[in-house]
């Protein structure tokens, strides 16, 4: 018998039936009360359930039952990807409690963690035994799987994405099959693991590569943007082992950031009275006055970072603290991010034809969309990847495999939660733009005008190959949703909705900002029919017979050590109890 509370759930009648054949000594820990956000709150949903394993076991049965419920899976980390990526009205798993170390190795520089393991907790566990991850992006409290299910990455021609210090993961699929790949246990699978969009499995442990622990000391100082373009060929990149730089395009200035390794003791920034909360709260308001008066944009620009920086070039801020926290910098306010990468090469090209646009220059920019009278949110983040003769590569990289990769982030900031009006056609041009050199864009975020026979392009064969991987594994499309189908699934036209795919059923525009998500797996749970139940082909007994040979027969798995046992290796979890979030004091100091 199903204990009470989940004989309370409100589900189809034979849930509790599916539930009772499963072993009843393995929890399912579900809760239907969840609304899911994205962190900008741009995206709502309400999953019909919200399931938070803590062991893998537990998400064993969780991928079992949504089976035989016909039911589409969700894995979310802590819903930092902008898009509508993890929205579901079907089933949502999260990993917070999931997250523990499991190893570290000092000899071999290495971590083992259960994969919901937040990056900032994985860094302070390192920092316990010398070491650190080699690369971070703007933030740290990611969970890990979902940092490298998008291709996170930071800035640095030494580094890629964060996946690429992946050494080996197990996984989930969607038979319920828990198996471990690496670069030489079912490399095929590992290199669509590497970067999977949630739609392979449930990750639920990684090997992680960890370098030695260090402080590093940055500085980032104001310059023209005609003399950071002059610098581009030369040491621009390749003078630290971090480099960003944040483009102003009306004021014609670029702040450069550059960090290296350092054995120096800490050492904080000059204090600034704008730099704390005067200049947060001053900029946000600001920024909202803009919706109203966009032509006062350019203005903000120059005034705000004039505040900080000076309003005379080459000004510099310098500080040394430990590379974990030194790295990352305070992303401000809820924002819409749309960011690709093309090839280093391109950058003095693209971003000289990027400013002249947002000058008014049409002709000049030969970006062909009217820039009359549209003023956007600055800056504009500049970085760099360098994963040239990097393997194993995921399939789904979004760094240049033969060049050094630039990536350009068009930020808008969203001031107290309301959309900017120069959004779309900002968008369209800058995605214009981006296009012309076959950019790939970052899968997480805002991008709105690629599909797959634009990615067909820009990735080849490497779509293909991850698309056969994902099929294969997941013949079914559990782990499918709208985000997929609209992205890197061709049409239902050339290839037909698989059974368990989602699909959207309609957005709702929110008072408050944002919009709410609904899927059509919500019917049942929102007092509507169950249209699965109709479905009587597809009963779970039978589909659980067919997958089981499905999974016997691939290719894929031939290779693979089912090593369940195992996995109920569980070590205490730790307790992360270090502070580090930004807040509203010193949020200037990078950036
Ligand atoms: C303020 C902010 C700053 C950011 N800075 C950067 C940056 O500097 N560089 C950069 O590249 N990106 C950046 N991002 C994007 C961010 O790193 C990605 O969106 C990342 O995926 C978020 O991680 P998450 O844990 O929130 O995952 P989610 O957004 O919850 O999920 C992301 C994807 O991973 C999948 N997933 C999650 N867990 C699992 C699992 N266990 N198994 C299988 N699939 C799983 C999900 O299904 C989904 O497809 C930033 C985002 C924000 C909001």
């Amino acid at each position: 018998m199903a204990p009470p509370q989940l004989a309370a759930l409100s589900m189809p009648p034979n849930f509790l039936i599916e539930l009772d054949r499963l072993d009843l000594d393995v929890p399912f820990r579900a809760s239907q009360a969840h609304i899911h956000h994205t962190w900008a709150r741009t995206f709502h949903a309400r999953p019909e359930l919200y399931l938070r394993p803590q062991s893998v076991v537990e998400v064993q049965k969780i991928v079992t039952l949504a089976r035989r419920m016909r039911r589409r899976v969700v894995t979310v980390g802590c819903g930092h990807s902008p898009s509508d990526l993890t929205c579901t009205s079907a089933w949502m798993v999260n990993l917070d409690h999931l997250a523990s170390v499991l190893d570290v190795s000092k000899e071999r520089k290495t971590i083992t963690v259960q994969a919901g393991i937040r990056m900032h907790a994985l860094n302070l566990a390192a920092r316990d035994h010398g070491l650190t991850m080699p690369s971070l992006g703007s933030i740290d409290v990611q969970s890990l799987a979902g940092a490298i299910g998008t291709a996170t990455h930071g800035s640095s021609m030494n580094h890629g994405l964060l996946s690429d210090y992946v050494r080996s993961l197990r996984i989930v699929l969607a038979n319920g099959q828990a198996v471990k790949c690496s670069a030489s246990q079912s490399p095929d699978l590992f290199r669509a693991a590497l970067v999977s969009l949630g739609a392979l499995g449930i990750i639920v442990e990684m090997e992680y590569e960890l370098s030695d622990h260090s402080n590093i000391e940055w500085a980032q100082t104001i310059l023209p943007i005609d003399h950071v373009l002059s610098l581009w060929d030369k040491d621009l990149w390749t003078s630290h082992e971090f480099v960003r730089v944040w483009w102003l395009p009306y004021m014609k200035r670029a702040i450069v950031w550059k960090a290296n390794k350092t054995d120096k003791p800490h050492a904080k920034p000059a204090y600034n009275w704008y730099g704390g909360s005067v200049g947060f709260h001053t900029y946000h308001i600001l920024l909202w006055i803009s919706q109203y008066v966009p032509r006062f944009l350019p203005w903000v620009e120059w005034f705000v970072f004039g505040m900080q920086y000076g309003f005379k070039d080459g000004a510099t801020i310098r500080a040394v603290e430990e590379q974990r926290t030194g790295l990352l910098m305070n992303c401000l306010y809820s924002q819409f991010v749309n960011e690709w990468s093309i090839p280093l090469a391109k950058g003095p090209e693209a971003l000289t034809r990027l400013t002249k646009w947002l000058h008014g220059d049409e002709p000049g920019s030969a970006i062909p969309f009217s820039p009359n009278g549209l003023y956007v949110h600055s800056p504009i983040e500049v970085r760099v990847a360098n994963t040239v003769d990097r393997h194993p590569r995921p399939f789904l990289d979004t760094s240049c495999p033969n060049e050094p990769s630039l990536y350009l982030n068009a930020t808008l900031y969203r001031p107290y939660n309301q959309d900017p009006p120069c959004r779309e056609r900002y968008y369209q041009a800058f995605e214009h733009l981006m296009k012309e050199y076959d950019g790939r864009p970052h899968w997480a975020k805002n991008f709105e005008s690629v599909d797959h026979s634009y990615l067909s392009k820009a990735y080849g064969d490497d779509l293909d190959e991850y698309l056969r991987v994902r099929n294969e594994v997941d013949p079914d499309g559990m782990f499918l949703g709208p985000w997929h189908r609209r992205t890197i699934l061709p049409p239902t036209t050339e290839l037909a909705a698989f059974p368990l795919e989602e699909k959207e059923v309609v957005r709702r525009q929110r008072h408050t900002g944002g919009v709410d998500w609904v899927g059509e797996q919500a019917r049942w749970y929102d007092g509507g029919v169950d249209v699965f139940e109709k479905n009587g082909s597809e009963s779970g007994e039978s589909f659980d017979l067919m997958a089981g040979a499905e999974a016997e027969a691939s290719v894929l798995l031939e290779s693979l050590r089912d090593d369940d046992e195992d996995l109920e290796v569980e070590k205490r979890r730790r307790e992360d109890t270090e502070e580090f979030f930004i807040s509203g004091t010193n949020v200037f100091n990078k950036m």
